[in-house]
């Protein structure tokens, strides 16, 4: 019997340690972990970096609190913004807690508050994150809802530039859909989602708190579209396993926030800053970033060679997924993890790929042969 609440369906393997992409459960068996822990674990597990960080940092000051200034906020944020058009960060722990910031930011700043999101999309659990989130699952039972998040279909240009006027404060969405299914914005939405925002004033929100920090080959995944978000707002990946989360704006946003508007004790904390540069020193690099998309093409040419064709592979970088038409992948997943491989689902019919961005073509291939195993 459990005392915790029961809000997350189990895995049956109890994971004990890891090093890498291995990991080991309570029995010693050893898997590989195609999960990242949901795109978090960046630099695999217990990297000598990160941990070394973390170590370092815990013994001259974990916790401060925002009412002292953070010497390592300012060198993240200045990694976070170098050669973007970003002029300043903000640090939280989480990011449904860097959408909220985003949003309370974009309403601010505009004196509006209608905001356009998409259908699928998922932005998190609390009351603003979840209303902007694109999928009744998530809204089910805890109703009212904020006000006033306009759902929109997804890669639709003729219905978004029908609805946004000049009572939209900001258009929010994910570069490529994570847990919605590992969807990709096509070439002619962004397009047509930069017309619009440029011709009505409009702010662009790009939540890449999955698709961030290096997870889809570059930096942030709108620097391979024609987009030029005005906020983008960060988590999974930038502490490597350490919880913290980010928010970047450009210049005209800057005086929207003053002392006392928005705030939080926990977030930029010295640990999670310390850990966050470490990490950082290693995933902006830029051999580092095109050894992600070199073995990003290298995962993708694997699956399709040993894939039935039936399959289609999605996504970018290390954000990939396998769509398997209408069957359910749940099983696959548990016919995985006793296989060896841990893996994630992306909706109910497409299995998530998500291994540390430090995975080698040795991993790949194993993780490929058990997966042609398994799929029929
Ligand atoms: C995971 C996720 C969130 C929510 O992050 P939490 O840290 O769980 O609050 C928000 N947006 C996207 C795109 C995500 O993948």
């Amino acid at each position: 019997m459990s005392v915790l609440f029961e809000n997350y369906g189990k895995r049956r393997a109890q994971i004990v340690k890891g090093q890498g992409t291995i990991v080991e459960d309570s029995t010693g068996k050893q898997y590989l972990d195609f999960t990242s822990g949901i795109a978090v674990v960046s630099l695999g597990h217990a990297h000598p970096a990160v941990v070394q960080a973390l170590q370092e940092q815990s013994q001259k000051l974990w916790h401060i609190s925002n009412l002292f200034e953070i010497p390592g906020q300012e060198k993240v944020a200045e990694k976070l913004i170098a050669n973007t058009h970003f002029s300043h960060a903000f640090f939280c722990n989480s990011g449904a807690e860097a959408n909220e910031a985003a949003i309370k930011l974009a309403r601010k700043h505009t004196g509006k508050h209608h905001i356009i999101t998409f259908e699928k999309s998922f932005h998190g659990r609390t009351f603003g994150a979840m209303s902007a989130t694109g999928q009744g699952k998530v809204h089910n039972g805890f109703g009212p809802l904020v006000e006033k998040f306009s759902i929109l279909p997804f890669n639709d240009a003729a219905t978004l530039e029908a609805t946004v006027d000049d009572s939209v404060a900001a258009i929010m969405l994910e570069m490529i859909q994570g847990e919605g299914g590992v969807n990709s914005v096509s070439a002619e939405f962004a397009a047509a989602i930069a017309k619009v925002c440029e011709e009505q004033g409009v702010l662009l929100i790009v939540d890449e708190v999955q698709t961030g920090i290096g997870r889809t080959g570059t930096r942030y995944a709108f620097e391979q579209t024609v987009l030029k978000p005005h906020i983008v707002t960060l988590a999974k990946g930038l502490g490597g396993g350490f919880p913290v989360g980010a928010m970047l704006g450009t210049a005209e946003l800057h005086a929207t926030f003053s002392p006392g508007t928005h705030g939080t004790t926990f977030g930029g904390n010295p640990l999670a800053m310390n850990v966050a540069q470490a990490v950082l020193n290693h995933v902006f690099e830029p051999d580092f970033l095109q050894q992600v998309r070199e073995i990003s093409a290298y995962f993708v040419a694997q699956l399709r060679a040993h894939l039935s064709s039936s399959y289609t592979v999605q996504g970018q970088g290390l954000l990939l997924g396998i769509g398997c038409g209408d069957t359910e992948v749940a099983p696959y997943i548990a016919a995985a993890e006793e296989s060896g491989l841990l893996l994630v689902g992306a909706g109910p019919t497409v299995i998530r790929l998500l291994p540390p961005l430090t995975v080698t073509k040795e991993e790949i291939d194993k993780a490929v042969a058990i997966l042609k195993n398994i799929l029929p």
